[in-house]
């Protein structure tokens, strides 16, 4: 049976690129895998660690024979890199590369793909298909990257009217390949639900372990972090970078939902300060009671 993806172009083989790679070379789902990235550094090492076959240092070169580019880059890199894709791809007269990405956020990527992927084989951003694996560590790098990283997670796929449909079936048979399920929204859904469920809780990591950096007794604050604060801050281990591209990204529904948290956090101040031990009651009960019912 004829593999799923001949050549594969991956932009970025850190811990999203190279976990892919891997779980694909895993499933028998690709011929050829050449990376491409910023770092030769990190390319060498992504081929030393058996992500890709070979690698180039110029994005424009890398993508020339590509039938799937997926580009997992941090945010704030993704412009510079859809140019020279686009580059690339009109230079080699590459009239068949679909093109993918994991960023994070999903609006301004597709904006920015509409914006770039002008003329790519007379189909414009048609056969751009943003997506997002729903999975991930705190760690970076290709030495972070394993093969079993995206089994039994979602992936989300945010195309619009305008997406190709073999592109978007060439997507989604690739994710299903390591283990993931697939499901579609709109972009601007899954910003909103994001901000929700991952970009809030690292703003409130990254916050806490920041506002007791300057306490007095913080050797004594590690010294005995206990479960629950090694459970709320293990992602403000994050990459900074990343993370600083996420928010910028996706600012407004990050903002809307940090507002709730403020207010939530100000209630729970005035409780306290009140000595209203049957608000606090009610509160605790219902998170619990809530988290509970999602998580089992
Ligand atoms: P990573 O740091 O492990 O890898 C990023 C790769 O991009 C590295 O190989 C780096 O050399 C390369 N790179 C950085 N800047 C570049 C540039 N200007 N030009 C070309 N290459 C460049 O990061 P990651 O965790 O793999 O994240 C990659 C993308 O996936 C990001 O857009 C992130 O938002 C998204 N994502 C991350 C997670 C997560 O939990 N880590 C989960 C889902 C999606």
């Amino acid at each position: 049976m004829a593999v799923l993806i001949n050549n594969l172009c991956v932009i970025g083989t850190g811990l999203i690129g190279g976990s892919l790679c891997l779980a694909l070379k895993e499933a028998a789902a690709v011929n050829t895998i050449v990376g491409a990235g910023r770092s030769e550094e990190t390319l060498q090492k992504a081929q030393q660690l058996n992500i890709i076959d070979s690698y180039e240092t110029d994005i424009s070169e890398a993508v020339k024979d590509a039938d799937l580019i997926f580009v997992s880059v941090p945010l704030g890199a993704m412009e510079t890199v859809f140019e020279k894709i686009s580059t690339g791809l009109e230079q080699a007269g590459n009239t068949k590369a679909i093109i993918t990405d994991a960023g994070s956020s999903k609006q301004l990527v597709q904006q920015l793909a509409e914006k770039i992927f002008t003329d790519i084989s007379a189909g414009g951003s048609d056969r751009f298909v943003a997506g997002h694996p729903i999975a991930g560590t705190e760690n970076s790098g290709p030495a972070a990257a394993f093969a079993g990283l995206y089994k039994d997670r979602r992936v989300i796929l945010t195309p619009t009217d305008e997406t190709d449909s073999d592109a978007i079936k060439l997507v989604t048979e690739m994710w299903q390949k390591t283990g993931a399920a697939v499901e579609t929204m709109d972009a601007e859904h899954h910003d909103k639900v994001l901000a929700a469920t991952s970009h809030l809780p690292h703003l409130i990591a990254f916050g806490l372990v920041h506002c007791l950096e300057n306490i007095d007794d913080i050797e004594d604050v590690f010294r005995f972090a206990a479960g629950g604060f090694r459970d709320v801050t293990r992602i403000a281990s994050s990459d900074p970078t990343m993370w600083r591209d996420i928010c910028l990204n996706n600012q407004q529904p990050i903002l809307d939902m940090m507002k709730r948290y403020k207010d939530e956090l100000d209630m729970l101040y005035n409780a306290l300060e009140a000595g209203d031990g049957e608000k606090l009651m009610e509160v605790f009960q219902h998170a619990k009671q809530t988290r509970d019912k999602f998580t089992h």
